[in-house]
């Protein structure tokens, strides 16, 4: 018995993810970003969610290699 949405994969490995999920999340404008994650045995889909690398802030990010940091933790790393 499954217990949430079965979906099939296409033939170059897409798969559909629910509106009602997509809307229960926000992910419903286009480029609306998500993240994966596999353990071996299951897929896990996240919101994909922009934060500082130190602090998780979602706020006032910069982006230096790929990496958020925060005004905050920007401030403290210049101090030291
Ligand atoms: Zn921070």
């Amino acid at each position: 018995m499954y217990a949430g949405f079965i979906r099939e994969i296409d033939s170059v490995g897409r798969v559909v993810i629910p509106m009602q999920i997509r809307k229960e999340l926000g992910l419903v404008e286009l480029g609306s970003r998500v993240e994966m994650f596999s353990d071996g045995k299951q897929i896990i889909v996240k919101k994909a969610v922009r934060d500082c690398v130190f602090c998780k802030s979602e706020t006032e990010l910069h982006e230096f290699e790929g990496k958020c940091i925060c005004a905050g933790c920007l401030e403290k790393l210049k101090s030291e």
